[in-house]
């Protein structure tokens, strides 16, 4: 046995441990708000998780707001995060770039705002403790990870998650990326030792293939299953090897409610991501929410997740690691 996995086989006999404990205190009714969360939260639905919540420089409305659309659509654990890029703006960059898209000013650019970003975080995770489990983080673009990183923030997160890009125009994202993206992070974790997700991968083939056969003049009724398989034969057996038992989570976001209506994308989603499942590897459910028009239809990521082979055992990974965390 690696000391990875005896690391984690000792957190999670501390979890079972604490859980105990706070079922005992439940059952004496001495519960304080902060253990009924902490109980509860043991074995969120599907729906009741977002793992990948943008609530800093693109939110719509006031973050209190915010917060209770999605928990008005039965979210009781959340992950607010942001793209770490946006604060390395200057100050002339923000005011042109918030104007356009219509954002008011929330938080000031470089290390002010992500000081200011993780403590309105804390404030409203404070606030909403009773009915929320709200944990914070950042979403970095995972090509940062083949240069130099962005340390000092990384250091405020409860949560890494590392955005994989279509690279329109490129190569689409693929099994060997995602082998890459995942040694490198499973080494990172030595420096960060923090849960970790890789933001909507199989999405992101989906969206380079279908932007590439547009540009060709293709119809895209005509790409098949073949085309849109994120893995050749034996990458899923590689990345399982590597991401079973660690902290490193793949996942699977709204976008995957689209391509879900199409039968060939979804032939090619099961094939990819139902072997992993069940060779171990443990995903994140995350809306990946910008906007006002979104937040407000309801998530079921239910409709998909079943058929892909991810449960709510499987997706509670991530919150019983960061509650162990606390
Ligand atoms: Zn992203
Ligand atoms: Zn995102």
């Amino acid at each position: 046995m690696s000391s990875r996995n005896a690391l984690s086989l000792t957190r999670m006999a501390v979890f079972f441990v604490a859980f105990g404990i706070l079922c005992v205190i439940g059952c004496a009714q001495t519960q304080t708000a902060d253990n009924r969360t902490t109980s509860e939260s043991a074995l969120f639905q599907l729906r009741e998780m977002d793992m990948h919540l943008h609530a800093g420089m693109e939110r719509p409305v006031p973050l209190d707001e915010w917060v209770e659309l999605a928990a008005a659509d039965g979210r009781k654990a959340l992950l607010l995060l942001d793209h770490i890029e946006l604060y390395r703006k200057t100050q002339a960059e923000y005011e042109a770039w918030a104007g356009e898209n219509g954002f008011p000013l929330w938080y000031p650019v470089g290390s002010a705002g992500h000081k200011a970003l993780m403590a309105d975080f804390d404030r409203v995770a404070k606030k909403r403790k009773s009915d929320l489990l709200i944990f914070k983080g950042w979403e970095i673009d995972s090509r940062e990870l083949d240069g130099d990183l962005e340390t000092e923030p990384m250091r405020m997160a409860d949560v890494l998650g590392w955005h994989i890009s279509p690279n329109n125009g490129g190569e689409a994202p693929d099994g060997q990326l995602l082998i890459k993206r995942a040694k490198q992070l499973k080494a990172l974790q030595k420096r960060f030792p923090v849960p970790m997700i890789l933001c909507h991968p199989f999405s992101m083939r989906i969206e380079n293939i279908v932007n590439t056969a547009q540009k060709q003049g293709r119809d895209i009724s005509t790409i098949t299953v073949q085309e849109y398989r994120f893995f050749q034969p034996g990458e899923q057996a590689q990345l399982a090897e590597i991401l079973r038992g660690t902290s490193i989570y793949v996942e699977i976001n709204r976008a995957y409610e689209g391509c879900w209506k199409n039968p060939v994308v979804r032939e090619a989603f099961i094939a990819d991501i139902r072997p992993l499942a069940e060779a171990g590897v443990q995903f994140t459910i995350g809306t990946d929410h910008h906007g006002l028009r979104e937040a407000r239809l309801p998530f079921h990521p239910e409709e998909y997740c079943g058929e892909l082979g991810v449960t709510p055992e499987n997706a509670n990974g991530i919150i019983r690691d960061l509650l162990l965390k606390r």
